[in-house]
């Protein structure tokens, strides 16, 4: 790609309106060109397949923009039909996944911030995968673009129309703040894909000054915090990560956030057989997040290859979730696994090449 081209899905519709003035074109212009990118959902930007642009504008694009829609290089389809998994191709000859769910009610995107994570945690493919690069801004707003299409051209359970989004696909959204941050500003626009700020859900490691940031936003996303253990020595074993930002440091983050905020907190607990998933390991969760603003939500272990935990068993699970309602009064909820089979379900998503 060449670096001077400018990638449209990237620009705030006042940025583009800004870029069409600087190429010489009238506001409606702008305007125009913006439908075509998230009314239409355009599959392609190519002159040709902009028939209601006048000429000049088809023009402009052609010299100036990025191809930014992303290429399908590959997509699976889960057997129950509910999951639909896609390999999308980067422009720099990379590739990033993307996850389209629906559930009854709704549909919901899950979003990749980064190509590979650098944050290595022991039970996540993305994680052993490594780091590759950060995703820009209109890389994830594409990637969001191409479910609310694929939503829209195969109706199904949930509808047509894609209304949540989780930046829970591969990698460590806050460490790509700026990128991220942007992304999430176009994809509230409500002259676009109109997106509710509550409807959209960014998963963290625990960057916990990113979290402080985050709180000062003036329309921040939902967080959800990946704890998983509730003494930083377990933490620290499961996520690398919390060497560099101590358990306690995080609470206190997230204490800030729900201060700042109003907001409830989601905390992911993977659930590993035999590692954190006993009733003593709920009450130690439950001590630590008393009087804060908190939902948990468990996660049965997916199967990645370069990790030998096994998932807890359902049973343990619902008794981890009892100890949290009744000693703690702290709502508890058990993921809906969703697309295993095809390597889509959390933690799962890597690129092989
Ligand atoms: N990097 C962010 C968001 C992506 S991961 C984060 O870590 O929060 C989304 C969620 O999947 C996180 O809670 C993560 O801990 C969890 N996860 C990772 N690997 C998993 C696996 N193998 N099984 C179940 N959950 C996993
Ligand atoms: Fe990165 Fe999240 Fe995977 Fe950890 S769980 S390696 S932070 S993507």
């Amino acid at each position: 790609m060449n670096a001077e081209r400018i990638d449209l899905y990237g620009l705030t519709r006042e940025e583009l309106r800004l870029q069409c003035v600087r190429w010489g074109l009238a506001p409606v212009h702008a305007a125009k060109v913006w439908s075509h990118l998230y009314l239409d959902l355009a599959a392609d930007l190519s002159p040709a397949a902009m028939p209601k642009l006048p000429e000049r504008v088809r023009a402009c694009i052609a010299a100036a923009a990025a191809p930014g829609v992303l290429a399908t290089a590959a997509r699976t389809d889960s057997a129950d039909g509910w999951t639909r998994k896609f390999l999308l191709g980067l422009t720099d000859g990379g590739a990033v996944e993307t996850v389209l769910m629906r559930y009854p009610g709704r549909v919901t995107a899950c979003v990749s911030s980064q190509a590979g994570c650098a944050m290595g945690c022991v039970f996540c493919a993305t994680g052993q995968m490594g780091f590759r690069r950060h995703l820009t801004a209109g890389e994830i707003v594409a990637q969001a673009v191409h479910v609310a299409r694929m939503a829209r051209a195969e109706p199904g359970e949930g509808g047509d129309r894609l209304r949540n989004i989780v930046l829970m696909g591969m990698g460590e959204p806050l460490h790509n703040y700026e990128a991220v941050m942007r992304a999430v500003e176009i994809l509230l626009d409500p002259a676009g894909l109109a997106l509710a700020a509550d409807h959209i859900t960014l998963s963290t490691v625990g960057v916990a000054p990113a979290i402080l940031r985050l709180a000062r936003e003036p329309r921040p996303p939902h967080l959800a915090v990946s704890l998983h253990a509730a003494t930083q020595e377990e933490r620290a074993a499961l996520v690398p990560a919390a060497k560099r930002w101590p358990l306690e440091e995080l609470m206190a983050a997230c204490a800030a956030y729900s201060a700042a905020t109003g907001r409830r907190i989601l905390y992911e607990w993977t659930l590993i057989a035999g590692r954190n998933d006993s009733p003593d390991h709920a009450r130690a969760v439950g001590r630590l997040l008393q009087g804060l603003p908190a939902q948990v939500n468990l996660i049965p272990l997916n199967p990645t290859e370069g990790y030998g935990g096994a998932p807890a068993e359902l049973g343990a699970a619902r008794a981890f979730q009892r100890v949290l309602a009744e000693e703690f009064s702290l709502p508890c909820t058990i993921r809906q696994r969703r697309g295993i089979d095809i390597a889509a379900g959390c933690g799962q998503l890597a690129q092989t090449d």
